[in-house]
């Protein structure tokens, strides 16, 4: 956390205020870090898969959607939160509480006058409040019950709604699959650990609507790859694994749902789920639009609701993993060396351009040309505010792979120094290659 806020990764929203809770904005370089990954994500599932198609719906939604997902009626009931694993309760079928009166329910002192205690591990409960976890707002001018519209809490409902436009405008057969990043907002009753659990974030949410008989079989194959894109991130193995929820603990539409979890300083938490909802979401919609979503195969002149594997990832919480992941502390020459390892696709700054002697303008117009030459294509920075060394180690702090230091020398031979972040071995190469050579190397690291 202070590396984040030190060297511009992460702030508190609104800081000279004394912040807003569980809202935090991202600095020049955790803005770099975050499209990185939302980048890296869309390539893998919308660019690189042909069966899968991209969509960016809007926030705000037909109040109607949240009805018929369930989202308006769901945590409407007075709930308790245990501050040690976060599970909510509704108080009512908490032991002890099943016959409580309404007005008992919400009662501020419950908890301590029955001696209620979190029913998995123990842990002391808050006091009750009536709680659904949606933001709501007004449409229009008029601040009434029948302006009332929601933030959306997730984006999968603007994927299920726009089923139909989508399928006939790509013309895709099943199984297909639509993805979307953007903004959820969810009213979390105990946000925390930093951007792990905020009230603002993002989602990457793909849905991927399949033939009822293949869902179990697709649901495993997503499993698989999403895990396995992770890694090829440069996330430890050893810090993922899965999880798979118990039948007790499945949401109501969920046939099969499984957590790909990260080992977190605070302990292993869901980086991102897979469910299997079955017809659930399609059919819901069918029933209260009236819009037929049924899909009609052609070869076995079949018609079916198709069923949902989704696979739903957070865009700050995976940009998080991604880089309490590659942080490291080494020991260099007796002292300690802070390197962030993170995958050259996901660096904020792919190369720092450096001078050795910023005294020399000749040495400093050279370096201004490669950098303009680099960020042509990548994202480079050019910074001469500290010796050579402070400015390698600080490059390390922040991830960025490789240096590029112009000295005496250059303005001679042309050629430059390129050092590596991890080996940190240098080499000299001429400083028209340098595009070349960086491209290179990001192909060669590509997963
Ligand atoms: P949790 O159990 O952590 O509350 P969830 O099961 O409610 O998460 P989903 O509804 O499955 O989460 O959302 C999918 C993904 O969206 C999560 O895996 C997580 O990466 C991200 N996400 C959900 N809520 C938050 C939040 N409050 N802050 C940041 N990311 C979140």
């Amino acid at each position: 956390m202070s590396l984040s806020k030190r060297r511009g990764f992460v702030f508190p929203s609104s800081e000279i205020y004394g912040g807003i809770n569980a809202v935090w904005d991202y600095g020049p370089l955790g803005v770099e870090l975050k499209n990185n990954v939302k980048r890296a994500w869309w390539r893998s599932m919308v660019q690189q898969r042909d069966e899968i198609v991209g969509l960016d719906a809007g926030i705000l939604m037909a109040p109607q959607v949240w009805v018929t997902s369930g989202h308006v009626a769901e945590f409407s009931d007075p709930m308790v939160e245990c501050a040690t694993d976060h599970r909510r309760f509704r108080v009512d079928e908490l032991p002890g509480a099943e016959d409580l009166s309404p007005a008992a329910l919400m009662d501020p002192g419950i908890v301590e006058r029955l001696g209620l205690t979190c029913p998995a591990d123990g842990g002391p409960l808050s006091a009750p409040r009536k709680f659904n976890l949606m933001f709501q707002t007004w449409m229009g001018p008029v601040q009434d019950e029948a302006a009332v519209v929601w933030l959306r809490p997730e984006t999968a409902q603007g994927i299920y709604v726009n089923f139909k436009n989508v399928r006939e405008t790509s013309r895709k057969k099943v199984p297909f699959g639509i993805a979307q990043i953007g903004k959820a907002f969810r009213n979390e009753i105990s946000p925390g650990n930093f951007v792990f659990r905020m009230r603002e974030f993002e989602q990457m949410e793909m849905q991927y609507f399949v033939h009822p008989s293949a869902a179990a079989e697709h649901f495993e194959a997503w499993k698989h790859r999403r895990r396995a894109w992770y890694e090829s991130f440069g996330v430890t193995p050893a810090r993922l694994r899965f999880r798979e929820h118990r039948p007790d603990e499945l949401a109501h539409y969920a046939k099969k749902a499984v957590d790909v979890e990260y080992r977190f300083p605070f302990g292993w938490k869901e980086l991102e789920g897979i469910h299997n909802r079955g017809d659930w979401d399609l059919s819901r919609h069918a029933a209260a639009s009236g819009e037929n979503l049924e899909y009609f195969d052609p070869t076995t002149e079949e018609h079916y609701i198709p069923w949902i594997v989704e696979t739903s990832a957070g865009g700050d919480r995976g940009a998080f993993t991604f880089l309490m992941d590659a942080y490291r502390e080494e020991e260099v020459r007796g002292e300690t060396r802070v390197v962030l390892g993170f995958h050259p696709e996901l660096a904020p700054y792919k190369v720092a351009v450096l001078p050795l002697l910023k005294k020399r303008p000749e040495i400093v117009e050279l370096c201004h040309r490669i950098k303009d030459d680099l960020s042509r294509h990548v994202m480079a920075v050019y910074d001469d505010t500290a010796s050579i060394g402070k400015l390698y180690r600080r490059q390390d702090e922040i991830g960025t792979p490789w240096c590029v230091t112009v000295d005496v020398d250059s303005l001679e031979d042309g050629a430059i120094t390129v050092r590596d972040r991890d080996s940190m071995l240098q080499e000299r190469v001429s400083a028209d290659r340098i595009v070349e050579l960086i491209g290179d190397r990001l192909a060669a690291a590509a997963p």
